[in-house]
């Protein structure tokens, strides 16, 4: 079999996405779905870290407009991210694969602590490694812990996972002359506002070299195409 184009990845799924159709909280049938497709991924020969958003559950700006502290609202958001792991840790292990997930804060009866090394031992022993409460610091999001850990674990690439198959001039569900962008640069990404990922983000992605290809997770098997090199999506590279 062909050696995967990206061996080492990082994949961003927001919280949202586990919602399903729900809208909130967590669709068993959609984390069952993620864990088979990141299980079949794995098999090509890559090695896969995943970052998971809390948006299903909590998002510090939304909390904090309800009197709680914006610091103290982005701590639930983050603990939401502990959750939504365990989560798809249980589904990728009934699935038959081992996951593992480590978290950015001391909770040991609940999982390991994220330090690089654990992130590198459990990748090469074969564990998709789930990466919970985001930076760990208030104030950022989990698209940008998706790039930071990708660049602390040495990842060839981070892969963005959204409901589209790529970054484009406008919302496509909206405007249908939304025009769709095949490759982009960090600074274009960031000059051009795309929502899809924050400009936090971008420039951390510019400032480690690291690539971002933004792509569909609704087909099942599209990361493992990306994976490839063969799937949709657009790429955002210096
Ligand atoms: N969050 C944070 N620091 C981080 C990552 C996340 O404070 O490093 C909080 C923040 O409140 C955010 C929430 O966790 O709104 C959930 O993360 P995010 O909004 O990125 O999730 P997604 O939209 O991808 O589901």
């Amino acid at each position: 079999m062909a050696e995967p184009v990206y061996r080492r990845v990082v994949i961003k799924i927001s919280g949202e996405y586990l919602a399903g159709s729900r809208g909130a909280g967590i669709d068993q049938a959609t984390v069952d779905r993620i864990a088979s497709d990141l299980i079949a991924a794995q098999k090509l020969g890559g090695e896969i870290a995943v970052v998971v958003g809390g948006g299903n559950m909590v998002r510090g700006v939304e909390v904090s407009s309800r009197g709680v502290s914006r610091t103290t609202g982005d701590t639930m958001g983050m603990l939401a991210t502990v959750m939504n792991c365990l989560a798809l840790e249980s589904a990728i292990e009934r699935h038959g694969a081992p996951a593992r997930t480590l978290s950015a804060f001391v909770m040991p009866e609940i999982c390991e602590l994220f330090t690089r090394g654990a992130a590198h031992n459990y990748l090469a022993q074969g564990r998709i490694v789930l990466l919970g409460g985001g930076t760990g610091n208030p104030f950022f999001t989990t698209d940008t812990t998706a790039v930071l850990r990708a660049a602390e674990i040495d990842a060839h690439a981070v892969l963005k996972a959204t409901n589209v198959d790529g970054v484009y001039s406008a919302d496509p569900k909206k405007d249908p002359a939304a025009k769709r962008f095949e490759r982009l640069t960090h600074s274009q990404a960031i000059e051009g506002g795309y929502k899809v990922m924050d400009a936090t983000a971008f420039a951390l992605a510019r400032e480690t070299s690291l690539p971002i290809i933004v792509f569909s997770i609704s087909e099942p098997g599209s990361i493992g195409a990306i994976l490839r090199g063969t799937g949709r999506g657009t790429i955002v590279a210096g």
